[in-house]
């Protein structure tokens, strides 16, 4: 365990070797925003891709979709500094459009980095994009949400995306449920 914060690492620094890997093509700095949160943390959320407010203030899931993972995590009692938050695709896509698979192709080797460099014990890939590609899977976030997989000896447990609960209030409860049963689980192991 290191006993890095939050803030006192850079990632440029820390994902150097990656970084400089992902093809120039898909890396346009203005549109980039990196994972943040502590280094040595126990569970690990993994957005899509970022959109114009966190492009704006260089955080992941600082905009709506962000404020309801926020809202979320305090009505579970927890709080976005104690996790590591990063996406699946680490430049926004323009127009907000889903990530094309070449630019998910490109930024997964920077996922696995920092998936080896935090170590946690528990994934939670928000929404499909980012659970299909971390359990290699073709069923639905409907289906897979808040269950427990297994994947190269971490649990993964997919969650709606936040922003699916913006638009359906339905979804909120279960987005709470699914963040608490990732959150209980690390406290387990
Ligand atoms: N949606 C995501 O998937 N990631 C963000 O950082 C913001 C919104």
């Amino acid at each position: 365990m290191s006993d890095q914060t939050a803030t006192d690492w850079a990632f440029d620094a820390e994902f150097a070797d990656v970084l400089e890997a992902v093809p120039d093509d898909q890396f346009d700095p203005e549109r980039f925003v990196p994972g943040v949160g502590p280094l040595d943390v126990d569970v690990m959320l993994v957005g899509e891709a970022p959109g114009k407010q966190e492009v704006k203030q260089g955080e992941p899931f600082v905009g709506q979709a962000g404020n309801q993972l926020d809202r979320a995590l305090e009505a579970i009692g927890h709080d976005r500094a104690e996790l590591y938050i990063t996406n699946l695709v680490k430049v926004r896509p323009p127009e907000n459009r889903d990530p094309y698979v070449d630019e998910i192709e490109a930024w997964w080797p920077v996922l696995e980095a920092e998936i080896e460099r935090v170590d946690p014990t528990v994934l939670v890939p928000l929404g499909s994009f980012a659970t299909d590609e971390l359990l290699d899977t073709d069923e639905t976030i409907t289906d897979l949400h808040g269950r427990q997989f297994e994947r190269q000896g971490r649990t993964v447990v997919p969650a709606f995306h936040p922003a699916a609960a913006l638009y359906d209030r339905s979804k909120v409860d279960a987005v709470e449920s699914d963040l608490q049963t990732a959150l209980e689980l690390a406290r387990e192991t």
